[in-house]
């Protein structure tokens, strides 16, 4: 699932720090790497994963 959010130079998963609402039924997440610092964002639905913690 989180394969998008790996960094490519250290080969890590970068981690997640922040999800910001967008639009309806949309996610920005920002993912940190935690060894170079560098930033990825994607758009994602908002999913199943969310529906979880709640439950
Ligand atoms: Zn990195």
């Amino acid at each position: 699932m989180s394969e998008e959010s790996r960094c490519f130079a250290c080969e890590i998963k970068r981690h997640l720090i922040e999800v910001a609402p967008i639009v309806d039924g949309y996610d920005l997440r920002s993912f940190k790497c935690p060894r170079c610092g560098s930033m990825m964002r994607l758009v994602v639905p908002r999913t199943v994963e969310r529906i979880d913690r709640i439950a």
